[in-house]
């Protein structure tokens, strides 16, 4: 891993060789892989203490927190020369499972097979955990030390999850220590071509969570009886063909209104820009049109806890995801929007109440979405630097459909800008995106060396 300067084959960005960047990230990752993390139980303590000694000997100053024994969080600083902001790169360490039969290659072997690297965690997030502390730990064993402000690494446990160990628990146990100025984290980057122009998602901000249970009331009977019976069950036919035929109309929020400006498009008219995507890739308008409004995913029904008893009550779940800067009212008009007739109940019902119409709507989660400016010095860097190193590539702002640990740095201090960037300018947003979660998950070793390389430039050009 040695980052000699005067032996090094290609130019060196800040006297950190790319060659050496990209094998310090390779076996960095390769090394994180080969720890199974798999959230639950998580398991992170190896994993954590592993990254403690590369980033201590390289000169950072290492904290290892936990909420739990054997579930600890690494922070890892990097102070300058006079005070300034903390740009934070944020990772996180855990895993969801993989099942190995489903797989090519060993989920846990960190092999690089015809410039792969597999395993799970490859993409999500092992690969950016990796990039950013080989970036880091170059830099401070290159000699370079911000000029003012700090470069802070956080590697945090438990975020697949939701965070409560992880990001949710520094955040709130330890403000002082991983406050942060600049943020970035997972949830954009791996571009995408729209109608010939070459794309990097750069995510600010994030949709929320407002599940809800649609109830129907009837009256139970014997099963060998149904006409004395009043069946609640059925009553949910007509919600389930309308949730079938339609997502509700779209409503925009700022950061979706400067993705579609930043494509080139209307931003008054989302309808046009979503045809036109479909038309070139159904896959990419459907992973791009939830972040134009409301969506509802009917998951779950329950009725009858007997089959020979006529149910006197059903309910549906229904997870349902709202753009930043919507909340309940807005869910429920759109609840009427898309049951129609069926679709009145009490604003704000916070119980099983049955409307008029014969249905009840209970939330069971209202967690509004979040969000950092679309434009700032840090997209306006991230923007340029896509720009050098892909040129006549944009970035441009996303809206993520799911959520991932930002919202709690936003959460807690809210003047930081995050955003979610790994850049990948070899494997695709649609090649990517499958592997997260999914089997085979590996990434082209290129966009690692890619990757590490901005999570270099980001940090002097940032910090000085
Ligand atoms: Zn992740």
């Amino acid at each position: 891993m040695s980052t000699d300067q005067t032996t090094a084959p290609l130019p060196a960005p800040h006297g950190v060789a790319a060659a050496d960047l990209a094998r310090e990230a390779e076996q960095l990752l390769s090394s994180l892989i080969r720890f199974n993390t798999v959230n639950p139980p998580g398991n992170e303590a190896p994993a954590q203490e592993y990254l403690h000694a590369h980033l201590s000997a390289a000169g950072f100053e290492c904290e290892l927190l936990g909420a739990e024994p054997g579930r600890p969080n690494l922070l890892a600083r990097l102070k300058g020369k006079a005070p300034g902001p903390t740009l934070c790169y944020l990772g996180h360490v855990d895993t969801v499972l993989a099942n190995a039969t489903e797989w090519q290659h060993d989920p846990w072997s960190g092999e690089i097979i015809d410039g792969y690297l597999w395993g799970r965690g490859a993409i999500d997030m092992k690969s950016q955990v990796a990039a950013e502390i080989a970036a880091g730990a170059a830099l401070a064993r290159s000699g370079w030390r911000p000029a003012s402000g700090e470069l802070l690494i956080a590697a945090v446990v438990d975020e697949e999850t939701g965070g409560e160990l992880g990001a949710q628990w520094i955040t709130r146990e330890h403000p002082d220590k991983s406050r942060c100025d600049l943020l970035i984290n997972e949830g954009g980057g791996a571009f995408f071509d729209y109608s010939g122009r070459r794309c990097y998602g750069v995510c600010c901000a994030e949709k929320g969570v407002f599940r809800f249970v649609v109830t129907t009331e009837g009256r139970a009977a014997h099963a060998s009886l149904p006409a004395l019976g009043d069946n609640a069950l059925l009553k949910m036919a007509p919600v389930l063909e309308r949730f079938a035929a339609r997502q509700p109309g779209y409503t925009l929020c700022d950061e979706s209104r400067a993705f579609l400006a930043a494509l080139g498009e209307d931003p008054a008219d989302p309808a046009s820009a979503i045809q036109r995507l479909r038309l070139q890739s159904p896959v990419l308008a459907s992973v791009f049109e939830p972040m134009f409004g409301i969506t509802f995913s009917p998951t779950r029904i329950r009725a009858s806890e007997k089959i020979n008893v006529i149910p006197s009550h059903a309910e549906l779940k229904v997870d349902c995801r709202v753009p930043p800067g919507s909340g309940e009212e807005d869910v429920l008009a759109a609840i009427a929007d898309v049951l129609g007739e069926l679709g009145t109940t009490a604003p704000g019902a916070g119980t099983a109440a049955v409307g008029d119409r014969g249905y009840g709507i209970e939330f069971t989660e209202r967690i509004a979405g979040n969000r950092s400016p679309a434009a700032s010095g840090l997209m306006a860097a991230i923007a340029t630097w896509v720009d050098e190193h892909d040129p006549g590539a944009h970035a441009v702002p996303v809206v993520l459909p799911g959520f991932t640990d930002s919202r709690h740095y936003r959460d807690a201090f809210p003047e930081c800008v995050a955003y979610g960037f790994f850049p990948q300018r070899h494997q695709s947003l649609l090649d990517a995106s499958p592997l997260i979660h999914g089997a085979d998950e590996r990434i082209d070793v290129r966009d690692l060396a890619f990757a590490a390389q901005f999570f270099c430039d980001i940090a002097v050009g940032t910090l000085g």
